[in-house]
């Protein structure tokens, strides 16, 4: 790979990525449905409400055999919410009922129980009611065959209510990529250790995983290999066995140990330099048939990595919206380098957007501090205070 544009990078990665978007459906359980996309348009396979009931805790009537008020009706039983053999109203009568029973067949009209006083196994009524008067109609909410849902729709919990509602225990949902992340680096350890001199704590494989999850993806493994070329492609292998997706932080660049870059060039792969920064040396390949990402390891390199090359595939795989990019006023000037697209890390202020800091890769403070990258165009070198420019959400 020679050095490259950001959008040809971009292309070359959506090209490699692609087997990611034929994976077909699965139906999983409606109780691990929240937050899965909706693979196909859902009709409602029943009527709802399932049957007609009552509105209210109150009396069956039927509203023509009032006529006078008060009127007083001989109460013939009780009708609870729950399983029941269908009653039947004689007229000029009532059946006590709770909210949720079914309504008995001729009855037409429910007074609530606070419109009424009960006496010696009679109902007194002081106002005459119409029919249909807090009596919920069988399919007044829906009908069978009613679209519940279109294909695309983000599971939120009111939509799971609705699928639970009409009796659906599996829902067809897009499936999720697959993703791997390995870090590399002899100085990593984990948190929880304590660091010898030139040991640092690993950043990356959390944050990349986080980064996966946040996009609707999932994480089947986060491992972490020594500068090793041996141990590295133990753990792609492992990797490639469950994941679509392998993505790699470090080991990139032109160093003495670049752990990726020695293991993955004989088996075909290509790095190179993409013109931007953060995230410049970028490599990719093809390992048993699955799409590998690496990326560099500085903190900072690999999350924008993430965000500009492998974000927007994810997300599509995943069948989530794209993250749209927004045009912000600068809160300052600022200058950039030429040849070379920079994703800055600034914050939204009430004066437009100001950087958070320097252009350093390491500052992964400040990428936290950041809530949108500012994306450079590679042939603008100074921008204006209150110049428009284009931001990427993080
Ligand atoms: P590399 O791309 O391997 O040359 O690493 C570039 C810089 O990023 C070095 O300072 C590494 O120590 C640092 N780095 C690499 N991997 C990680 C990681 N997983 N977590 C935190 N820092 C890392
Ligand atoms: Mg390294």
């Amino acid at each position: 790979m020679t050095a490259r544009s950001v959008e040809d990078h971009a292309r070359h990665v959506a090209a490699l990525l692609a087997a990611l978007h034929t994976r077909s459906a699965e139906d999983i359980p409606l109780g691990d449905a929240l937050g899965r996309v909706l693979a196909a348009d859902v009709h409602s396979p029943v009527d709802l409400p399932l049957f007609r009931n009552s509105q209210m805790d109150g009396y069956a009537v039927d509203a023509a055999s009032i006529t006078a008020v008060p009127a007083f009706l001989p109460v013939r039983g009780v009708i609870a919410a729950g399983p029941v053999t269908p009653a039947t109203h004689v007229p000029g009568t009532a059946y006590r009922i709770m909210t949720g029973a079914p309504i008995p067949d001729g009855a037409d009209a429910v007074v609530p129980v606070e419109d009424t006083e009960t006496a010696d196994g009679e109902v007194r009524i002081v106002r005459t009611r119409e029919a249909g008067e807090f009596v919920r109609e069988r399919g007044s909410d829906v009908q069978t065959g009613t679209l519940l849902l279109a294909a695309g729709h983000i599971l939120a919990a009111r939509h799971i209510a609705v699928l639970a509602a009409v009796g659906l225990q599996r829902v067809p949902v897009r499936p999720r990529p697959r993703v791997a992340v390995i870090t590399t680096g002899a100085e990593l350890v984990d948190a929880g250790s304590t660091p010898r001199p030139g040991e640092i704590f690993d950043s990356n494989g959390i944050a990349l995983a986080s980064s996966v999850r946040a996009n609707g993806a999932e994480v089947v493994s986060i491992t972490r290999s020594g500068d090793d070329t041996a141990e590295f492609r133990t753990l792609l292998a492992e990797a490639t066995t469950t994941a679509d997706l392998v993505l790699t932080s470090g080991g990139v660049s032109m160093g003495d140990f670049e752990v990726v870059r020695d293991t993955l060039t004989p088996l075909g792969a290509e790095f190179g330099h993409v013109a931007m920064q953060p995230g410049g040396p970028q490599g990719t390949a093809v390992v048993d048939g699955v799409p590998v990402l690496n990326f560099p390891g500085n903190p900072v390199s690999t999350l924008v990595s993430f965000e500009v090359f492998a974000r927007p595939e994810i997300r599509r795989a995943g069948g989530l919206p794209p993250t749209e990019p927004e045009e912000l006023p600068l809160a300052a000037a600022i200058t950039s380098i030429p040849g070379k697209r920079q994703f800055l890390r600034a914050r939204r202020t009430d004066a437009g957007v100001e950087l958070v800091s320097g252009p350093g890769s390491h500052l992964v403070a400040a990428m936290a501090w950041a809530d949108v990258l500012v994306d450079v165009p590679a042939n603008l070198t100074t921008l204006d205070a209150g110049q428009l420019v284009k931001v990427i959400p993080l």
